[in-house]
């Protein structure tokens, strides 16, 4: 049976399911999970961010993000098809108070003058006033769309001079990043705060983490808490997020045919051998420029 529903359905390989087993762990609500912690360290780092936060789902690292940058009675704007939108269950207005409005976009292919000509910020005391735009990246109900760079930076221009925040709901921005080049530091220079799934390409079972500023990160573990999901030691999960960071150079290049040995974060092994010819060779080196574009 070929599989293609989704690229949640992926179960743990065996290298996983070990760094799962050998977690160091404590408990989380008291910050003492040693793997949760670097996981947070570590992905904010990939982005240029001060901090971030463990989450059980994609969807609750969206909601308190967006909760973080619009207050009740305001307005978040996004496009039609967007995952905040469509498939959070009304979550936004059900916890936050938050009103969205929306742009249409083909494929949901962002433009940066969609969203800023609908963007209304301070609008007094009659019209909602926006306070954030929301970017999905790629666009999950759009097909799986890249969102040109240069869209990112125009939309980040034009909403700074409104004074408007920026949030990227990246659940694949591992797939945003493979296709396009672009790196993660470049993409966290956008937005103020950043959502990504470990649970989705990079195949981990369960998980999902907010970056943002220390300040914002402190306030919205709080309202993790509060939410019910202030978790204890969820070390055996982010250490499935950091098997699957460690292994991403690799699941790129087998997904390519190249088969390599991932011993660490920044460590590869390949070793040539009696079975591997110059046009081996030539294809292997192919496949690895692809896979380390950053
Ligand atoms: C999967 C997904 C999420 C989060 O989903 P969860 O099932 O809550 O983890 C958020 N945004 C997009 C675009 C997604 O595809």
């Amino acid at each position: 049976m070929i599989d293609l529903r989704s690229d949640t359905v992926t179960v743990p390989d065996q290298g996983m399911r070990e760094a799962i087993a050998q977690a160091p762990v404590g408990d989380d609500v008291y910050s003492d999970d040693p793997t949760a912690n670097s996981l947070e360290e570590r992905v904010a780092a990939l982005f240029g961010k001060e901090a971030g936060l463990f989450t059980p789902t994609g969807s609750l690292a969206n909601q308190l993000s967006i909760r973080s940058l619009v207050s009740p009675g305001e307005e978040l704007i996004a496009e039609t098809n967007s995952h905040i939108v469509r498939a959070e269950l009304g979550a936004a207005a059900v916890f936050s108070g938050i009103t969205t409005r929306t742009w249409p976009a083909r494929n949901g292919l962002l433009k940066a003058s969609d969203a800023l000509e609908i963007a209304r910020p301070d609008s007094g005391p009659y019209l909602v006033s926006t306070t954030a735009i929301a970017v999905e990246n790629t666009h999950n109900f759009g097909g799986g769309t890249v969102q040109p760079i240069d869209q990112i930076k125009e939309l980040h221009a034009g909403a700074s001079k409104l004074g408007v925040h920026l949030h990227l709901d990246g659940a694949r921005l591992w797939n945003a990043h493979v296709a396009s080049g672009v790196s993660f530091l470049e993409y966290g220079k956008y937005f103020e705060t950043i959502s990504v799934c470990l649970s989705k390409g990079l195949g981990a079972p369960v998980g999902s983490v907010m970056l943002s500023t220390k300040e914002r990160i402190t306030k919205s573990r709080v309202w993790r808490k509060r939410y019910g999901a202030g978790m204890r030691q969820i070390g055996i999960l982010a250490a499935a997020g950091h098997y699957a960071l460690d292994n991403e150079l690799a699941t790129r290049c087998k997904a390519q045919g190249l088969l390599i040995s991932a011993l660490g974060p920044k460590y590869a092994r390949l070793v040539t051998h009696m079975n591997f010819d110059d046009a081996q060779c030539d294809e292997a080196i192919e496949i690895l420029k692809k896979a380390l574009v950053a």
